[in-house]
């Protein structure tokens, strides 16, 4: 069969999503970014009484989200016109528009159930034949499409970039028993030729091959060097600056990443362990208390560090 990517989509647009869509752009490919639209009316539109499904609010919606990425540091862009060959939408209204894609890419919150759903409504809506695949960081490839169409279980996969997808080279692409070995292979290609990636086929594990010593690197580095009674400035020092990795220290990782991702990653291997590794796995209690007061880290302007 020959394939080609013309038009892809991405379903959520948040720090992963609006990355993977630029990155795509970059490359000259349209794509459409679509999440759901929990924003607010102001209060000028209430007044007119729009609601957020009038062209004008999507429009303000669309040209807010752009403003969004176009400021993201280091910018996920490499020029405005890669910024025009994004458009946005939200999945309710633009659903339909999945019928045109050759590659979507599911990039929501790492939950296996929202998951599960946004793949329900992938298969309801794609073209036979299209590649869809998930950026999960490591739930279970397999489990996700399950119960999905034979069509699609053979065009899915796992397409796992790093975050900031512009500048970190690895792709892990995960298949299942079922992932056609000729959809695998086109993928393989397409992410070393077209998005200029390092493509590594990894095992549909918890965590495939990279988050899972990435999770386990910064679990133990955090819970231990805490317990020696260093501080998060200093536990950067000397995971960061001192060892020739300015912009990787453990902490400002964290709220690249998000706090309350990271904290769902950690999970996807704390579930399937046992014994001493279960408490490797665990997140942190103080970690938890700061998710649950909402902060996330960059996404949230406060983490370990406050976003000014
Ligand atoms: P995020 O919290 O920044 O964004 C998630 C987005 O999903 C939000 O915009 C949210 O509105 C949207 N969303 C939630 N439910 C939805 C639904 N039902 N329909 C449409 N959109 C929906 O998360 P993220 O960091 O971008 O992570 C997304 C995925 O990428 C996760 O699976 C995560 O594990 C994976 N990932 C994250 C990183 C990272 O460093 N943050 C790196 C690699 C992979």
């Amino acid at each position: 069969m020959g394939r080609s990517i013309k038009r892809a989509a991405i379903i959520g647009s948040g720090i992963m999503g609006s990355g993977i869509a630029a990155h795509l752009a970059n490359v000259g490919i349209a794509t459409l970014m679509l999440d759901i639209a929990p924003e607010k009316l102001t209060d000028e539109e209430k007044y007119k009484g729009l609601s957020l499904q009038d062209k004008c609010v999507r429009n303000r919606l669309s040209y807010r989200s752009k403003q969004a990425l176009k400021k993201q540091k280091p910018s996920p862009l490499t020029s405005d016109k890669s910024l025009e060959l994004i458009e946005i939408g939200n999945l309710e209204d633009d659903v339909t528009q999945l019928g045109d894609m050759d590659w979507i890419v599911e990039v929501v919150v790492e939950n296996l159930d929202v998951k599960k759903q946004i793949l329900e409504v992938i298969d309801k809506h794609r073209k036979k034949g299209s590649i869809v695949s998930s950026n999960t960081s490591g739930i279970s490839i397999e489990k996700m499409v399950s119960s999905c169409s034979h069509d699609l279980k053979q065009n899915f996969l796992g397409t796992h970039f790093f975050n900031p997808p512009r500048y970190l080279k690895l792709l892990e692409i995960i298949p299942t028993k079922w992932t056609d070995p000729e959809v695998l292979a086109f993928v393989r290609r397409f992410g070393e030729n077209d998005l200029g990636k390092g493509v590594v086929e990894a095992k549909d594990t918890p965590n495939f091959i990279a988050n899972r010593i990435g999770t386990y690197g910064l679990l133990v580095t955090v819970k231990e060097m805490l317990e020696r009674g260093l501080t998060v400035g200093e536990v950067d020092s000397v995971t960061g600056p001192l060892i020739g990795r300015p912009k990787s220290a453990t902490f400002r990782t964290l709220d690249v990443v998000g706090l309350d991702t990271f904290a769902h990653v950690a999970n996807n291997v704390y579930e399937q362990v046992t014994g001493n590794e279960k408490s490797i796995f665990k997140t942190p209690d103080f970690m938890q208390t700061m998710i649950n007061n909402k902060w996330f880290g960059e996404k949230s302007a406060q983490g370990f560090y406050l976003k000014r």
